[in-house]
């Protein structure tokens, strides 16, 4: 599939299937084309000679001057593919396929789709569809849908998996003055989806913004390298909807349950730079902010109100966000001073009282801006008899103009506001009623100039031997069983995550050799790929002496086989002891994400990982910037830190895991899920105590 640039502007679009029937998806088409396409327009359909008064041909290749740079199909499903190829066979490059009843019906469906993908591929045509509402772009005028609504010219790009969705989003945006430059409904996505669009509108420099309607994600991995370069300098915002089946994958271990797979959508999105919303009233007003407004280069924000309460809610919002109320120098203060009432309030947030005119206004805005200590302004205004609307309209757009920094306004009123709301729009000044909802638009600014700042994060690649833990994976494959234990701890070490020392004996006698070669008393545990939480069943014991180890050792493999006399008991483990006083029991693991591949976990470990839901994920492979962020993510942080006179642990030892544990699973995708449980932190490095992993055989 080449470049989609004809897909948006073709000169001649053939619409395969046309007919002037009433009520037809194929006559709705037309008619929509006709009103604005600046192409030529061809409709194809063997038993007409014209339709609506275009001249019709037999088919694709019989049309005159070459062939058209989009073909639109509408006809029945059982003959759609044919059409498709005729088409490629003619030489179009670009199909849009409205026709229905493919994967989305079942099983016969989704062959017919597969020979669709087969065809697009030989021909290398760039397909949108099937079972597609169809494309818009407005420079050239084309509405190859079947919507009743056509899109208002403007600098956003829309695509959707839903159809509906978009009818409805147009029906409203139209209403709102609200413009885009392209609109494509996804439909099946069998060829074109939503990475391609979103790669190819990163290039494109009538598209400001790229704003969607998700409900999943194919191949998240290929979506986050795609979106994280194209959100270097496109902002990119979506709604992602429903979840998927997160049973599929909700396999044994702690991570399994922990990581659904939203949480995968949250984490892979951020990674990629996008901004997630959850309304499509939130869409747009991020997808106006940030299409109309500069980026704030600090965010400390200045309010403006000439009405106490609702500064005070906008004061509200700025401390619900990311955020702060800016603090002013001493000279705007004394500027304010000067400027405006004794009644007034000359600290942010500025109010400038009920009896302020146009002016009071517009120099405590001026002054507000002026502040180098300020990013971005709010505006907050009732209704008053001594201020029009519409002045203070114009004001706000001259002064954004001139401080070059961003400015919302909330004009708090109903028809009192509407002129004064088209000046604002005109001037790209985002109006709402609710203070809080500038705020917001705001924040999202904030956070798209952070993606901007931010570099792309490359995973490290730290030196391992990759053979060493390849071979300790393929033990699994001798035992015929995929779970592996602390008896796969070399795996660890394999990849430079620090482990005590020890060892897994299977008699008593080597459990008492092992003992002697370690510092001080041992800890003991049962090693079984049957049972899975050892200490559950007593089989581990801490802080044992080395004249116990020999009793220690019969006392846990009796315990075992009293928990399951067919247990398969590999030995048990002799491991050096931890300083748990002085470190946390933290968890670090993986499991993957049918879209998104593997998930990387961090959190409170130990026993806390049932109690307390304290952990974050990202999607690996993983550069420093999220390895840190994920320790910042959880709310133990401080406790990590030193909080309450706890002693701090080393978290550049943290980060580090974080990356290796990312680099090994990246490294085998044979490797379906992991837990170090507990990974226990402490002021000079880490230890890694416990492993279960469970591997893919057939992967290796
Ligand atoms: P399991 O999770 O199967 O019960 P672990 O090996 O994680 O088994 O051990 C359970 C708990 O025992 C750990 O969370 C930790 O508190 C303690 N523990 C295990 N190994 C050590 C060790 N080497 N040093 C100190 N404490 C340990
Ligand atoms: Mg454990």
């Amino acid at each position: 599939m080449g470049s989609l640039s004809a897909l948006f502007a073709p000169e001649s679009v053939a619409v395969v299937g046309a007919t002037d029937r009433e009520g037809s998806v194929g006559r709705a088409i037309l008619t929509n084309l006709r009103d604005d396409f600046e192409g030529r327009i061809v409709p194809v359909n063997p038993s007409r000679e014209s339709v609506l008064g275009f001249d019709c041909y037999p088919d694709v290749s019989s049309v005159p001057d070459g062939p058209p740079d989009l073909a639109v199909i509408v006809v029945p499903p059982h003959v759609a593919v044919d059409a498709v190829e005729e088409a490629g066979e003619a030489g179009v490059e670009n199909v849009v396929v409205i026709t229905a009843g493919f994967s989305e019906t079942g099983s016969e469906g989704a062959a017919r789709e597969r020979e669709l993908v087969d065809v697009a591929e030989t021909y290398d045509m760039a397909l949108v569809g099937p079972n597609s509402l169809g494309v818009m772009s407005t420079p050239v005028g084309m509405n190859a849908t079947f919507g009743p609504e056509n899109a208002q010219d403007g600098s956003l790009s829309f695509m959707s998996q839903s159809g509906a969705f978009i009818t409805a989003v147009l029906d409203w945006a139209n209403d709102q003055d609200i413009g885009f430059k392209d609109v494509v409904s996804l439909g099946n996505e069998a060829v074109v989806d939503e990475t391609d669009l979103i790669e190819h509108w990163g290039d494109d420099p009538d598209t400001d913004v790229i704003i969607g309607y998700l409900e999943g994600i194919d191949d998240g991995q290929e979506f986050i390298r795609t979106a994280r370069e194209v959100t270097d300098d496109t902002p990119i915002v979506l709604v992602k909807s429903g979840r998927t089946d997160a049973g599929a994958q909700a396999a044994s271990s702690h991570t399994g349950s922990i990581a659904g797979s939203d949480e995968a959508y949250e984490a892979g999105l951020e990674q990629a730079g996008v901004q997630r919303v959850e309304t499509v009233q939130e869409l747009f007003d991020y997808a106006r902010a940030l299409s109309g407004q500069p980026l704030p280069d600090r965010d400390d924000v200045a309010v403006v109100t000439n009405a106490g309460g609702p500064g005070v809610m906008a004061t509200d919002a700025i401390g619900d966000s990311s955020l702060s109320l800016a603090s002013f120098s001493d000279d705007t203060i004394d500027a304010l001073q000067e400027s405006l009432p004794d009644e007034a309030n000359v600290y942010n947030p500025v109010d400038v009282i009920g009896d302020a005119d146009i002016d009071r206004f517009r120099a405590a805005i001026d002054t507000a801006l002026s502040d180098d200590g300020v990013g971005a302004a709010v505006v907050v205004s009732a209704p008053t008899a001594v201020l029009g609307f519409d002045e203070l309209a114009d004001a706000v757009v001259d002064l954004q103009a001139k401080h070059d920094k961003p400015v919302v306004a909330c004009l708090m009123g109903g028809e009192s506001t509407e002129s004064a709301a088209d000046r604002l729009r005109e001037g790209g000044i985002p109006n709402y009623f609710d203070p809080a909802r500038g705020v917001r638009s705001l924040d999202a600014l904030s956070g798209y100039r952070e993606v901007r700042d931010g570099s792309v994060d490359e995973p490290a690649q730290f030196d391992v031997d990759r053979e060493r833990a390849r071979e300790i994976l393929t033990r699994a494959e001798d035992r015929g069983d995929n779970r592996l234990g602390v008896e796969a701890m070399d795996l660890l070490d394999a990849y430079g995550i620090p482990t005590p020392a020890g060892d897994v004996v299977d008699s008593p006698e080597d459990a008492v050799a092992v003992a002697h070669e370690v510092d001080g008393p041992v800890v003991m545990k049962i090693v079984s790929p049957d049972i899975l939480h050892k200490s559950d069943i007593g089989g581990v014991k801490v802080g044992v002496e080395n004249e116990d180890v020999y009793d220690a050792f019969e006392d846990l493999v009796t315990r075992a086989r009293n928990y399951q006399p067919d247990a398969d008991i590999l030995g048990v483990q002799v491991q050096e002891m931890v300083d748990l006083d002085d470190g946390t029991e933290t968890i670090v693991g993986m499991n993957r994400d049918p879209q998104f591949g593997p998930l990387v976990l961090f959190g409170l470990g130990g026993i806390f990982v049932e109690v307390i839901e304290d952990t974050t994920v990202r999607v690996a492979p993983l550069g420093r910037d999220e390895a840190e962020a994920m320790v910042d993510d959880i709310d133990a942080a401080p406790l990590l830190r030193g909080a309450r006179g706890r002693t701090p642990a080393d978290e550049d030892a943290i980060v580090e895991t974080i990356q290796r544990l990312s680099q090994l699973v990246t490294d085998f995708p044979a490797i379906l899920e992991l837990d170090i449980n507990p990974l226990v932190a402490g002021p000079d490095g880490v230890q890694a105590v416990d492993i279960r992993l469970t591997v893919d055989t057939e992967e290796l």
